[in-house]
């Protein structure tokens, strides 16, 4: 579910955002939160947001729907203010250290698929000249199953795969692998489906293909065994697509966790706090992967920070299979192009919604912009 945040202001300028994974319980506080938006400096974007997680810390402003409820609403305050001083939001980030955004498609494929129909799912995205993506190699994890496990009993929550399981995850691996090429790169997702010994073994069984990374091999709380993973292993380990505000990296940086961070920018805090924890990675040496799974909106908003940042690595794109994606935007373009978003000099974000599209595929029982 796509949640869309607009601030308007009594100058007739109006600001728009969008969060992601906050649910109902995010369209319920940001509602809430309106009120103590009004009158307040729509350009003060950090004090603003600081003053309202504070005033939320007791009902858990530390992380999950608080936090996203919050973001929705920086971002909106960006594109507002980028829109106000008719500049892009990157400009008022210290401006670009790069023109384009390189993106990776998300393709779908696990490894409970029948392997024709991977292949024919990962060719399709390389096809759009995509120039890296990703697999999934778990089938259980968050209900995942395809089709060729229905015969299998197996535990569902049980972290380590059997015979069969382990082999499908590197016969999937190897495959796609072979068919991206020598050029384009592949990263696979675990969705923290194994325990310590399977992960650091299917991490180092994985070397030879040079994996871009291993996404959440194990659930990341446990920050010192996922830094015993990453210290076995030359594949690139990643996480953190479900941590929140600078505090919740802070270890996963400084104690090397990981080799690669991938906070969710319409999720995790918003363009500011994403900005800062880009920062604390750099001065690790860590790259910076964001999760991404937001409409144009969010994904735009991402964009902006992915250029202002020196240690930017690549962006997610989830929807190659969602024809709607990029008619919902008022501007009729495609955003990706070639697997890279081209910044614009257009202000704000650079991208508006076509309301009348966009109210087409309204969730629900959901409210618009009341
Ligand atoms: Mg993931």
């Amino acid at each position: 579910m796509h949640v869309w945040v607009r601030v308007e202001t009594d100058a007739g300028i109006t600001g728009l955002g969008e969060c992601v994974h906050g649910g109902s319980a995010a369209i319920a506080l940001i509602a809430d939160l309106e009120r103590r938006l009004i009158g307040q400096d729509p350009f003060a974007i950090d004090a603003l947001f600081e003053s309202l997680r504070r005033s939320l810390v007791f009902e858990g402003g530390f992380a999950g729907a608080f936090i996203t409820a919050l973001t929705g609403i920086e971002i909106a305050l960006w594109d507002l203010k980028g829109k106000a001083l008719g500049v892009p939001v990157y400009e008022l980030m210290g401006g670009k250290f790069r023109d384009r955004i390189k993106v990776y498609a998300d393709c779908e494929v696990e490894p409970g698929l029948d392997f024709d129909d991977a292949k024919r799912a990962v060719d399709e995205i390389l096809e759009q000249g995509f120039k890296a993506l990703k697999i999934d190699l778990d089938i259980f994890a968050y209900g995942h199953r395809g089709a060729e496990t229905e015969s299998f009993v197996k535990d569902a929550f049980n972290m380590t795969p059997d015979k069969w399981e382990y082999g499908r995850m590197l016969q999937l691996a190897q495959m796609v692998s072979e068919l991206a090429g020598p050029e384009v790169e592949v990263a696979c997702d675990l969705h923290t489906r194994l325990d310590k010994h399977s992960a650091i073994r299917l991490a180092r069984d994985l070397e030879h293909l040079n994996l871009m990374w291993l996404e959440e091999p194990i659930p990341p709380e446990n920050i010192d065994t996922m830094r015993e993973i990453t210290a076995a292993t030359s594949t690139p380990i990643c996480a953190g697509e479900n941590l929140y505000l600078r505090h919740g990296f802070r270890d996963l940086i400084e104690k090397h966790a990981v080799d690669i961070i991938m906070p969710d920018i319409p999720k995790c805090g918003g363009l500011s706090e994403c900005r800062k924890i880009a920062n604390m990675a750099e001065i690790y040496s860590m790259p910076f992967a964001p999760h991404n799974v937001s409409s144009p909106v969010g994904t735009m908003a991402s964009a902006h920070v992915c250029a202002s940042i020196p240690n930017f690595l690549i962006l997610e794109f989830h929807w190659t299979k969602r024809d709607y994606w990029s008619t919902i935007i008022a501007e009729k373009r495609d955003i990706i192009e070639d697997g890279f978003i081209a910044l614009s000099d257009a202000p704000g974000i650079g991208v508006t919604l076509d309301e009348e599209v966009a109210r087409a595929y309204q969730y629900p029982g959901t409210t618009w912009f009341s």
